[in-house]
């Protein structure tokens, strides 16, 4: 690895904030990385680029380095596969059209979220869903956060066990993009294209995340998460092998969620992840280059 010490500072290229399923505004992301002494943290929300502004003006102020960002999930076979995309140019239509629908697709889905949990005993007002995403995202973790409050369930973990999660009775499908057309979008905007936590889609072997990798190389994709939360030391070196055997760059974040998900510290993951700066410099060249 590199040894000037600029390039071992600590950063987090996988955060969440309000404007999807995280809990800490955009701006208090920025306030949180640079209380845990982060050089640069990226913004990831789901499906929109709708925090980036505002989290790129707090980090002028407080001098931690914003890389914007996006997380979009597409569909392999059984598996939903979830992409990062770092430095997004605003304003590309291909890519606004694959947010925009990706949007839509939520809200055809979430009011049949709350058909099936009525039919099961746990009605909800969509309005209080709604209220409580404010103006961001809508999506499962919001449904489960109203559940807690109307007491249907004891906390967020139940909600999904029970009810929401993939194979729970209130799960509805997402219609999602093909790995194809979401990497092509990606790459018409200018965003690096990176597999998200490959050691956390649920795939059932080695060979089937072998075949999603060749899948996304094939398209354009550029890097993959490596150092993640929940990733463990054979699950990282497995991806840092995946990136050697094509040209992938590394990249690595925690998924931070705030309170949405506990014991995930910004920086820090479950304890003991650091991703150094030396990544983003690396990344920050290949998108020079896109
Ligand atoms: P959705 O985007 O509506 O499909 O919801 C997916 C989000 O729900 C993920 O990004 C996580 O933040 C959250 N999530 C998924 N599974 C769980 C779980 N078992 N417990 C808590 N949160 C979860
Ligand atoms: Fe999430
Ligand atoms: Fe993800
Ligand atoms: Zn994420």
């Amino acid at each position: 690895m590199d040894i000037q010490p600029e390039n071992n500072r600590p950063i987090d290229l996988h955060v969440h904030t309000t404007v999807s399923d995280g809990s800490l505004s955009p701006s208090q992301c920025v306030e949180e990385a640079q209380r845990m002494g982060l050089a640069a943290i990226a913004i990831t929300d789901h499906d929109t680029t709708a925090g980036n502004a505002e989290a790129e003006a707090r980090g002028r102020e407080l001098g931690v380095e914003i890389v914007p960002g996006v997380e979009i999930s597409v569909q392999h076979e059984t598996l939903t596969v979830h992409l990062l995309g770092y430095y997004p140019e605003p304003g590309v239509p291909e890519f606004e059209a694959v947010l925009a629908g990706l949007q839509e697709h939520r809200e055809e889905r979430n009011p049949r979220i709350l058909a099936r949990l009525a039919e099961l005993g746990c009605p909800l007002d969509y309005a209080e869903v709604l209220a409580e995403a404010g103006d961001g995202v809508v999506g499962r973790p919001h449904i489960a956060a109203v559940m807690v409050r109307k007491g249907y369930v004891s906390g967020l973990n139940e909600a999904f066990d029970r009810y929401l999660a993939r194979g729970a009775p209130a799960y509805i499908e997402r219609t999602k993009p093909e790995p194809e057309a979401a990497v092509a979008a990606f790459r018409q905007a200018r965003a690096v294209p990176v597999l998200a936590h490959p050691g956390a889609m649920g795939a059932r072997s080695v060979d089937e995340i072998d075949a999603i990798v060749v899948r996304l190389v094939d398209a354009g994709l550029r890097g993959i998460e490596a150092y993640y939360s929940t990733q463990g030391g054979g699950q990282t070196a497995a991806c840092l092998r995946l990136a050697r055997r094509f040209g992938l760059l590394v990249t690595g974040g925690t998924d931070f969620h705030g309170h949405q998900k506990p014991g995930i510290l910004m920086g820090r993951g479950a304890g003991s992840l650091h991703v150094p700066y030396g990544l983003l410099a690396q990344l920050k060249e290949e998108r020079a280059q896109l």
